[in-house]
């Protein structure tokens, strides 16, 4: 029997395959690492998040385990109403203690972070100043709000400047919130949060940041892309644990009444279970280890130089769509197109490197790319290794993208 909806899920699966857009799921057996299981076979990781090499850190595990013992699985209810246990206030004070915030509110994941936030504090007549290229989750929570979604070309502080001065104008005296990720997830690139902040001060707009691949990995002690200047303190800071934590969930940090505020009024808080304790407690191992043992972010950091280095020796075009070199562990291919973007992923595969292909939506139309990402975990020799291997599969199918 066709119906509407059936039609419809033909016609757009049809389409999604025919424009190389269609996604599968791969199956990971046993650890996440750098060394995985993947789809029955074994093969080095370079597209995780799980920078500082802690998802499959054994400490972890154990303080899951501890937990789980003490207090089970399921967390039993919201945080509100029966579900906040001891595992999570605990995490809650080690978040706000090292991020120098008053207090920190723990949420199931930074999706739900992101949409908690802007739907709870925004209202229709406010505005939201956004970078095109922030993630996903913060573009629903924004629409979700009712505010006046303003996009500003990539980190174009000009047109910052000149959206700000817009809303300011306005007459009614509207609430404009500064949005924007730290490390941009897909580039690899750094938002200029100083200059940011001192934009949000000029026309007193508060600036929210969302710092989910820059907590644990930016800065000295990790503390993320707030460390990097003294200058750039976000009046809401939103960071996830999932990533180089090691372990799931995320936080938002700020001052006492942002937090009971949110409290109150974020959605995707008060009606969701609360997380299971032993995540919490995986979360705060992860977190321990990441404030006391910098040598997991020094591994990280000399693993970026040399896969940089080495890159640009074999003349791969690593880069970002604004053109720049990125010096994270986000490091782009863009090839441009999501067939050979396939292909070289697959032709990594073969070789035994897992490289993800990142297509439309994920990224721009015409921005397709393989995103490289550096673990602490890897060793000099497997990036040796998908060096060589990127050199292979560039030749063979990449360079056709450049220009005559
Ligand atoms: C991964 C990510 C999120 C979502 O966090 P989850 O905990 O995975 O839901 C939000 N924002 C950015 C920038 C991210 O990269």
């Amino acid at each position: 029997m066709r119906n509407a909806l059936s039609t419809r899920l033909d016609a757009e699966l049809r389409r999604i395959r025919a424009a190389d857009l269609y996604r599968v799921r791969r199956v990971i057996d046993g650890n996440h690492g750098a060394d995985i299981v993947v789809d029955g076979r074994r093969c080095i990781n370079f597209c995780s998040n799980d920078y500082l090499g802690l998802a499959g850190d054994p400490r972890l595990a154990v303080a899951a385990k501890r937990a789980l013992d003490h207090a089970g699985v399921g967390s039993g209810g919201s945080a509100l109403i029966s579900g906040y246990n001891a595992e999570h206030r605990a995490l809650e004070e080690a978040l706000a203690d090292f991020t120098g915030r008053p207090r920190a509110l723990l949420f199931s994941s930074g999706w739900a972070a992101n949409l908690g936030v802007l739907r709870g504090l925004l209202r229709c007549g406010d505005a939201i100043v956004a970078d095109e290229l922030n993630h996903a989750s913060l573009i629903d929570g924004g629409r979700l709000s009712g505010a006046d979604y303003r996009r500003v070309p990539h980190r174009n502080l000009a047109a910052y400047e000149a959206t700000l001065g817009d809303l300011a104008a306005a007459p009614g005296g509207t609430l404009s919130l500064i949005v924007s990720d730290s490390l941009f997830s897909m580039d690899g690139d750094i938002a200029e949060l100083p200059a940011l902040r001192r934009l949000g001060r000029r026309f007193g707009a508060p600036l929210m940041i969302d710092d989910a691949h820059g907590f644990g990995v930016l800065g000295e002690h990790g503390r993320g892309a707030v460390e990097m200047s003294s200058d750039s303190i976000p009046d809401i800071y939103v960071a996830t644990l999932g990533k180089a934590i090691g372990a799931a969930g995320a936080f938002v940090a700020g001052d006492e009444d942002l937090i009971e505020y949110l409290v109150q009024r974020a959605r995707s808080w008060i009606f969701s279970t609360a997380p299971p304790p032993a995540v919490a407690a995986a979360a705060h191992a992860g977190l321990r280890i990441a404030r006391e043992e910098p040598g997991h972010r020094q591994r990280l950091h000399a693993n970026i130089r040399q896969f940089v280095d080495g890159a640009r020796r074999c003349g791969l075009p690593l880069g970002q769509q604004a053109g720049e070199m990125s010096s994270t562990a986000i490091q782009p291919l863009l090839t441009g197109d999501e067939a050979r973007t396939l292909a070289m992923s697959r032709g990594l595969f073969e070789r035994g490197y897992w490289v993800a292909a990142i297509r439309p939506p994920t990224v721009p139309r015409g921005t397709s790319r393989l995103r490289i990402t550096l673990s602490a975990a890897h060793r000099p020799a497997q990036i040796d290794g998908l060096l060589n291997a990127l050199g292979e599969v560039w030749e063979a199918l990449g360079s056709e993208s450049e220009p005559a």
